[in-house]
């Protein structure tokens, strides 16, 4: 059998409480997290300024990581401190040579048959791969509402960001692709615009951010919650309120915000041309803004971001 597989790792992982070479980092394929997707995991990013990686927001990765395993109810604890050292241990194992991502994870390698959540064990691992743009950030982005609709929070636990309910995602986005698009939008039961396959979704209409509700089935991003921090700072008018299709159609921007996609601007949505399909103001403050916080000129970036020495 010839290897194509798609091998994006860094070559040293965080595995069962040790760095080891992420080759030897395996779990048995009877594992619950392979058979019924048991897993929850966050997404966090590195940048690389001289000989240091900025690692943005962890205490809020970590939190959202915690906080995921006690909504689905699963036994497992984890300090903060080893969290943070796992990432500052493989930053130094790793020697990132560009911006990166870690993707840490909680699963079960339990070979149990019955799909339960009690009598099972969890570990975390962590591994590390390059990012530089995940979607393409220089132009604005096509997006089509997707036929697969979000699933409800009432079914699989929205803030969970649990590994299983990326199925929904990957429909979605894979929908996207097949007819020639860059992203997706995916609705609620209501019909309702919640979010993007791995992004949260806003839109700038009538002179006001509007940002679906958190209560809504969407996962609470963290960078959609530096966005609000942003907005905030700048007295740019936001509100949470449900976003419907004429809505999306006729406003003046819509922005995608997420870890790996950070800010993007969509060009048109299902063919309807967004503005004037080029950055609006508001992406074009968000952008700025961000950027500062990551290069260290804005005072809240002290509290956002790690630095850690290669
Ligand atoms: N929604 C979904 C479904 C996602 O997968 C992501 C990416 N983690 C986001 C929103 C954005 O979250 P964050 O800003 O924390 O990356």
């Amino acid at each position: 059998m010839s290897d194509t597989r798609k091998k994006t790792m860094m070559p040293f992982a965080f595995f069962e409480d040790k760095i080891i070479e992420s080759e030897k980092a395996k779990i048995s394929i009877a594992a619950h997290s392979i058979q019924y997707g048991t897993t929850c995991f966050s997404g966090m990013r590195g940048y690389l300024r001289g000989s240091e990686i900025r690692v943005f927001r962890i205490y809020d990765h970590y939190e959202r990581l915690i906080n995921a395993a006690k909504i689905l109810g699963w036994d497992f604890q984890m300090e903060f401190d080893k969290f943070q050292k796992a990432i500052s241990d493989l930053i130094k194992a790793n020697k990132p040579k560009s911006d990166c991502y870690f993707r840490p994870f909680i699963y079960s390698e339990d070979e149990e048959l019955t799909p339960k959540f009690k009598g099972i064990s969890y570990d975390m691992a962590m591994y590390m791969i390059p990012l530089g743009d995940y979607l393409d950030t220089s132009r604005g982005l096509r997006l089509i509402v997707s036929s697969w609709k979000k699933f409800q929070d009432a079914s699989i636990p929205t803030k969970a960001k649990a590994g299983g309910s990326y199925l929904n995602s990957s429909l979605a986005r894979t929908e996207a692709i097949r007819y020639g698009y860059d992203e997706a939008l995916v609705m609620d039961d209501n019909w309702n615009i919640v979010e993007g396959s791995a992004e949260n979704f806003m839109i700038v209409y009538r002179g006001e951010v509007i940002i679906p509700q958190v209560g809504s089935s969407m996962l609470e991003g963290i960078t959609m919650r530096t966005v609000i921090d942003i907005l905030k700072e700048q007295k740019i008018p936001f509100r949470f309120e449900k976003i419907d299709r004429s809505m999306l159609y006729t406003c003046d921007e819509v922005l995608l915000t997420g870890t790996g996609a950070q800010i993007l601007f969509a060009e048109s949505v299902d063919d309807r041309p967004i503005g004037n399909k080029s950055m609006g103001a508001v992406c074009k403050i968000l952008r700025d803004e961000f950027s500062k916080i990551i290069e260290m000129k804005n005072t809240i970036s002290n509290k956002w971001i790690t630095k850690i020495t290669i």
